[in-house]
């Protein structure tokens, strides 16, 4: 029998409570000062209450993400995932086995070393959800990135709209200050945000920890968006640029009289590709031809 070469990982919840306690941390800062602060100034209570709305939702796709089955093969579906995707015998070939779990792979799928399965249209293993996406849990992953991104830039937006209220009302921005050399200085930004930072150090920084996570969490949303609408997978999105050099070195006699360079046979449109992400083929339903 053939021994992995690779030590396999385990699953564990770390990630998971990590994600919860910063949510609930940001989410009480919110609460504790910001909602207050802006209620006093009459922002729109929708606009205050547009968070909340975003965190439920969010909670929501993150639990279906965390506890749906991403698509598992195992004996009993593994003939019927066999024919949902063509094999393109470039990036996946027919015949080719799992070592470990010892089924026929189906095109599309991997192994997870951390779940220890082999997952059907295998995107990728995401600690934060404790759990890999696949075909079945992709659309419930990307509605969770995009309440999240969506929940972080809305309250990055709302402490802004804040803090300028702060400074419009003070007329701070008119006001001249003695510096350490004792000369007068009109204010400018860098003297404005010390000055904010100081009247509100726990809510400045909690901007400042928004508009990162927004920016960071936009770039991969944006990624996965393009993904989606591409119909690839992070694994194979991955793989793509790997493929022709594996194949030269795995298949050097005879020297192929065409270099076969991987081609994404599965993209049929962008809306086509997200209709596959949102209501993905199930093991008991067969290509149709
Ligand atoms: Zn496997
Ligand atoms: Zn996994």
């Amino acid at each position: 029998m053939m021994r992995p070469t690779w030590t396999p990982k385990s699953r564990n919840y770390t990630f998971i409570i990590l994600h919860l306690v910063l949510q609930g941390m940001v989410y009480t800062e919110y609460t504790r000062e910001v909602f207050g602060y802006c209620q006093e100034l009459e922002f729109s209570l929708y606009y205050l209450l547009l968070p909340y709305l975003l965190l439920l939702v969010n909670l929501c796709f993150f639990a279906l993400s965390c506890v749906t089955n991403p698509g598992t093969i195992t004996k009993a579906n593994e003939l019927l995932f066999l024919q949902v995707y063509e094999f393109d015998e470039v990036m996946f070939r027919k015949n080719v086995r799992c070592p470990t779990c010892d089924l026929r792979k189906p095109a599309r799928s991997k192994h997870c070393r951390v779940c220890n399965r082999c997952v059907h249209r295998f995107d990728h293993h995401c600690v934060w959800v404790n759990n890999c996406i696949g075909a079945w849990n992709a659309r419930y992953f990307l509605i969770y990135l995009l309440t999240l991104t969506a929940s972080a830039a809305t309250m990055a937006s709302v402490i802004t709209a804040f803090l300028v209220q702060v400074v419009v009302f003070s007329d701070l921005y008119l006001e001249t200050y003695i510096d350490t050399h004792g000369h007068s200085q009109v204010v400018d930004t860098v003297f404005l945000v010390q000055y904010l930072f100081l009247l509100f150090p726990r809510i400045v920084f909690l901007l400042g920890f928004l508009v990162v996570l927004s920016f960071l969490l936009g770039g991969y949303l944006c990624f996965a968006l393009y993904l989606a609408a591409t119909n690839q997978t992070t694994n194979e999105w991955y793989r793509a640029g790997r493929v022709l050099c594996q194949h030269c070195r795995h298949e050097a006699q005879p020297p192929p009289t065409e270099p076969r360079v991987f081609q994404n046979i599965y993209s049929h449109g962008a809306w086509s590709n997200l209709r596959e992400i949102f209501l993905p083929a199930a093991p008991y339903k067969k290509k149709k031809k």
